[in-house]
């Protein structure tokens, strides 16, 4: 699965840090750094909670394409 961010939508209220910090950090200036944009099963949940918690919808989880 891979991450994807609207940055225009983000308004970097740490939402996704506090439910996902393996995935997601903001920077020194506030700015969301997706620290891993293909997520594995280790951090599926995490990343699922922190999509569905996040109030602007500026994160989702795309399919990635499959292998090979
Ligand atoms: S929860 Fe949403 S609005 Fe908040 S920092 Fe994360 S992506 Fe941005």
């Amino acid at each position: 699965m891979k991450v994807l961010v609207d940055f225009d939508l983000c308004e970097s209220n740490a939402m996704c840090e506090a439910l996902a910090p393996e995935v997601f950090e903001l920077d020194d200036d506030d700015y969301l750094v997706v620290k891993k944009e293909h997520v594995g099963p280790e951090d599926l949940d995490s990343v699922r909670r922190a999509v569905a918690s996040c109030p602007k919808a500026a994160i989702s989880l795309q399919e990635a394409p499959t292998d090979g």
